[in-house]
């Protein structure tokens, strides 16, 4: 295997009814990566769903489902679209190849093969791919702190909303400050003021540990932690961790009209967000909210709004978000 491929192994999807042709590619690729094969167009799209392979081989000709029917609904799926397909198959006229590629495939081979254009073909795609997901990683990574950015993090909300919904299990996020950060910058410099926001989002990062936990980098000196299937009491206990950690760093805070030491304030909310089958918005405490008012957007300004109230009861706290009057028509 090259060594640009070494640090993550590869996962290829062969999708092709004829069982010696799977075979036959299986020998031919089994030392570019880890290989899968699914034995029809169905099982196929069932298995690229499940397992996110970094290629697929895709056979045109199937009985369940053809190759270009395959290819358009990965196409058209926006978790999927970006897994190139290349497809390896007995047709060689040109309308099938024009209209693989036209559909999104990024290469076409045509039986009888050479195993070692094969394999060549198969490496460069993977070497892209790897190339691709580094440059989609690194849009998503905050330049200064390394944690995510603001758009990985709407990113991840929007995606974890609709699959809390779906799955009726509660939805926590927190909204972090830094307390008196301008007058940390005014009196120790921004250089300073840097490398105390990378010290802080470290803290957010190790804290922030369960599977799915999401730590981003919100704004300036405002850093987030979305965290599934978390109750309001679990991102209480995870903030009030945050706002000792960071106390417990003892960066000196000369200027802070509170502390010694710098400190964070800490805003948190958690929502059952309401599916089909629930009458009435809820919160995980079974508050009720008024229908339809919930959205992305509200459940982080709930947040924020818990964030302003823990400033106003003097900083260095954390509060829950409070919720509107009953019969309020605000949103959460
Ligand atoms: P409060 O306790 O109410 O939050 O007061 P504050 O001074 O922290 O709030 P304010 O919003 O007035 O100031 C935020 C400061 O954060 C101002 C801005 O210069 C600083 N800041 C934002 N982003 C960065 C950054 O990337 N690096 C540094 N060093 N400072 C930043
Ligand atoms: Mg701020
Ligand atoms: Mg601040």
């Amino acid at each position: 295997m090259p060594a640009a491929l070494s640090s993550h192994l590869p996962h290829l999807l062969i999708i092709d009814d004829d069982s010696d042709a799977s075979l036959l590619l299986h020998t031919i690729l089994k030392s570019e990566g880890r290989i899968s094969v699914a034995a029809g167009g169905l099982p196929g799209l069932a298995m690229v769903q499940e397992q996110l392979p970094d290629l697929i081989l895709l056979d045109a000709d199937m009985p369940d489902m053809s190759g270009f029917e395959v290819c358009s609904l990965l196409k058209a799926d926006q978790r999927l679209a970006r897994i190139p397909i290349i497809f390896v198959t007995g047709c060689s006229d040109i309308a099938s190849e024009t209209k693989a590629l036209q559909l999104g495939a990024v290469d076409f081979i045509s039986k009888p093969f050479s195993p070692l254009i094969v394999k060549a073909r198969v490496r460069n795609h993977l070497l892209l791919k790897q190339h691709m997901d580094s440059l989609q990683q690194l849009a998503a990574i905050d330049g200064l702190t390394g944690v995510a950015n603001r758009r990985a993090f709407d990113e991840g909300l929007e995606m974890e909303w609709r699959r809390a919904a779906r799955r009726q299990e509660p939805l926590a996020l927190l909204l972090m400050d830094v307390d008196f950060f301008k007058n940390y910058n005014d009196f120790y410099g921004h250089p300073a003021g840097d490398t105390c926001l990378r010290q802080i989002a470290k803290v957010l990062s190790t804290i922030a540990q369960r599977p799915g936990d999401l730590a981003a980098r919100y704004g300036g000196e405002e850093f987030a932690v979305l965290a599934p299937n978390t109750s309001l009491e679990a991102i209480q206990h995870l903030a009030e961790e945050l706002c000792d950690r960071v106390r417990g760093l003892h960066i000196p805070h000369e200027r802070s009209a509170i502390a010694r030491w710098v400190t964070v304030s800490v805003g948190v909310c958690s929502l059952l967000i309401p599916g089909d089958a629930i009458n009435g918005n809820r919160t995980t405490e079974g508050e009720l909210l008024p229908a339809g008012a919930i959205t992305p957007a509200a459940f982080v300004q709930a947040a924020d709004r818990g964030l302003y109230q823990a400033k106003k009861a003097g900083r260095n706290q954390v509060m829950v978000a409070t919720l509107p009057e009953e019969n309020s028509t605000m949103t959460l």
